[in-house]
C-alpha cells in the first residue's frame, strides 16, 4: 500500500496513472471494472468525500437562496430540441431510450445531458408573475454524454454522477448578470474551502455553452501541469425562453421574455481534491474535508491487560475528540500490524494520526503524526486536543498555501510564441499573451502552441499587454491557452 504509486517527481508523466492507482488504493472509486465503458462506483470510503463536497455545495447555495430540485432523468426529444443551438451542441453526445420493453415509444426519450430545456419548460408553468424572481433552482444529479474521447476517471465520464446544476430566472439582462457574479462568489467559497487554485477566464466564443450569450469558467492545474475545467456560469440570456415562447408581464407592465444564467460542478471537483493536495504516498484531504480528520492506531502488543489498558486509552481519547467535534475513527484491527494501518491511512489521506502505545499510556502522552508532512511529534494528553485542532488548523493552512504556490508557479506570461512554447515544455501550465481580440489569431496560437483558448480574464483586466504575437497589432487583451484535460 502507498509504495506502488508513481513518485511526484515523475508526476509529470505519471499523474494519470497515480491518480487511477489511489481511486484504488484508497478505495474511493472503482473504474474500470464496471461493464459499462465511462461509468464507475463510489466506494463507501470515496463517498462519503462527496456527501462532504455536496454538503458544502449545498450550504452555499443555501445560503445565497437557491432551492433544491429533482427532475426526471428522461427528457422527451421534442423538449430537447427545443433551442437550436443547444441541441447542435449536444446532440452526437445524447444517450437515447428508444424502447419500453418491446415496443418501440412513440417519443424518443433523451437521458438528460443537462436540463436547461426540462427546467425551462416547467418553469413556463410555475412563473407567473415578476413578483416570483429572482427565482433560483438547482439540482444534484447523473447526467450522461456519449463522449468518443478516451475517458478518464471522475474526470471524462459517460455517466457524471455528480452534478450540480443551477438555473436561475430574472426579470432582466442586468439581474443575469448580478446572477453570474454571484455564481462566482459561490464558487470561490467552494473552492477556497477546499483548498483548491483556480483561474477564471471569460470563454472564448466558439468554447461557449451551447445555448449560452457567454460562457464563464474556473480552471485549476493539476499535478502534471495540464488544465482542467472545474465549474462554470452561463449567462443564457432570452434563449431558452424565447424558445419555449416564456414571456411574463413585468413591473413596468411590459411584456417580456425572462433571462436566464446556469452553472455547474461535477465529480471533477472531487478529482481535484483528491488530485491537488497528494503525494507519492496517496491523496491529502484538507481537515474541512476530510471524513475521517483525526485516525487513532493503539499498538497493542504484549500482554493481555496491556492491549487492554492500551485500547482503552485510545477509546476515551476518541470519545473526548468526539466530544470536540472531530470526526476521529480508531483502527483496532488486531490482524493487521501497525506499520501496514499507516500506510493505509496514509494513501486515504487521513490529515492527521495518533499513536498510543504502551509508552504513550505510562507517560500519559499521544503521538501525533501530520500526513502532509509525515513530521511527528509528542503531546500531553491533557493537552492532547489543543494540539490536535492546532495542527489540523496548520495543516488545512498549508496544504492551501502549497496548492496555490504551486498553481502560480505554473503561470506564465510570454510575448512571443517561442516563449509559450519554452514554458509548455518545461512546465505546462497556462501562459498569458497579448490578444488583439480577432478569432483567427488565438486559432492560430492553438494550432503552433498544440494549446487550447481558455479565454479572457474575469473580470477582464485593464492593463495595457503589448502586441498580438500573430499579427503584431495592438493587444486589448491578454489570453490564455493551456494543454487541457
Ligand atoms: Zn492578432
Amino acid at each position: 500500500m502507498g509504495r506502488s504509486l508513481p513518485s511526484r517527481d515523475k508526476w509529470e508523466s505519471d499523474f494519470p496513472r497515480w491518480f487511477d492507482r489511489v481511486l484504488e488504493e484508497a478505495e474511493i472509486y472503482d473504474y474500470g471494472r464496471y461493464p459499462v465503458k465511462g461509468m464507475g462506483v463510489w466506494m463507501p470510503y470515496g463517498f462519503q468525500i462527496r456527501r462532504r463536497v455536496l454538503d458544502l455545495v449545498r450550504r452555499e447555495l443555501d445560503k445565497r437562496g437557491h432551492e433544491e430540485v429533482l427532475f426526471p432523468l428522461l427528457i422527451p426529444d421534442f423538449l430537447l430540441r427545443k433551442e437550436s443551438e443547444h441541441v447542435k451542441g449536444f446532440e452526437d453526445e445524447v444517450y437515447w431510450v428508444t424502447h419500453g420493453g418491446l415496443e418501440e415509444l412513440d417519443v424518443k426519450l433523451a437521458l438528460r445531458p443537462t436540463s436547461e430545456t426540462s427546467i425551462t419548460y416547467m418553469e413556463s408553468l410555475w412563473i407567473k408573475s415578476y413578483r416570483q424572481l429572482p427565482k433560483k433552482y438547482y439540482q444534484v444529479v447523473s447526467v450522461f454524454r456519449y463522449e468518443t474521447k478516451a475517458t478518464r476517471p471522475m474526470i471524462r465520464l459517460r455517466e457524471v454522477t455528480t452534478f450540480k446544476e443551477a438555473h436561475t430566472l430574472h426579470d432582466s439582462f442586468e439581474d443575469a448578470e448580478r446572477q453570474v457574479a454571484e455564481a462566482v462568489e459561490v464558487y470561490k467559497r467552494i473552492f477556497d474551502e477546499m483548498g483548491i487554485p483556480y483561474i477564471i477566464s471569460r470563454r472564448p466564443e466558439w468554447d461557449k455553452f451551447a445555448g449560452a450569450l457567454y460562457t464563464i469558467a474556473f480552471d485549476t492545474i493539476m499535478p502534471d501541469g495540464r488544465v482542467l475545467q472545474i465549474g462554470t456560469a452561463h449567462n443564457l440570456g432570452q434563449n431558452f425562453t424565447k424558445a419555449f415562447d416564456f414571456r411574463i408581464q413585468l413591473a413596468d407592465e411590459s411584456l417580456d421574455y425572462l433571462w436566464q444564467t446556469s452553472y455547474g460542478i461535477s465529480d471533477r471537483v472531487i478529482a481535484t481534491l483528491i488530485a491537488i493536495h497528494g503525494d507519492d504516498r496517496g491523496t491529502v484531504i484538507p481537515p474541512s474535508m476530510a471524513p475521517i480528520q483525526v485516525v487513532i492506531i493503539p499498538i497493542l502488543a504484549g500482554k493481555e491487560e496491556d492491549k487492554a489498558r492500551v485500547l482503552n486509552y485510545a477509546v476515551s481519547l476518541k470519545k473526548s475528540l468526539e466530544e470536540s467535534g472531530f470526526r476521529v475513527k480508531i483502527d483496532d484491527r488486531e490482524d493487521v500490524r501497525p506499520g501496514a494501518k499507516y500506510y493505509y491511512w496514509e494513501a486515504k489521506g487521513v490529515p492527521l494520526r495518533v499513536e498510543v502505545g504502551l509508552r504513550e499510556v505510562e507517560e500519559n502522552m499521544v503521538t501525533l503524526t501530520r500526513r502532509d508532512t509525515l513530521e511527528r511529534r509528542s503531546a500531553e494528553r491533557e493537552r492532547a486536543i489543543e494540539n490536535i485542532r492546532e495542527l489540523l488548523n496548520t495543516i488545512e493552512s498549508d496544504l492551501k498555501k502549497r496548492a496555490w504556490e504551486f498553481f502560480k508557479s505554473r503561470i506564465t506570461r510570454a510575448k512571443t510564441v517561442e516563449e509559450a512554447k519554452k514554458a509548455f515544455e518545461s512546465k505546462r501550465g497556462i501562459i498569458e499573451m497579448p490578444w488583439c481580440g480577432k478569432d483567427e489569431c488565438a486559432l492560430k496560437l492553438e494550432e503552433e502552441l498544440e494549446a487550447k483558448t481558455l479565454g479572457t480574464p474575469w473580470p477582464s483586466e485593464k492593463e495595457s499587454p503589448g502586441s498580438c504575437p500573430v499579427c503584431g497589432s495592438m493587444a486589448v487583451t491578454i489570453i490564455r491557452l493551456a494543454k487541457t484535460y
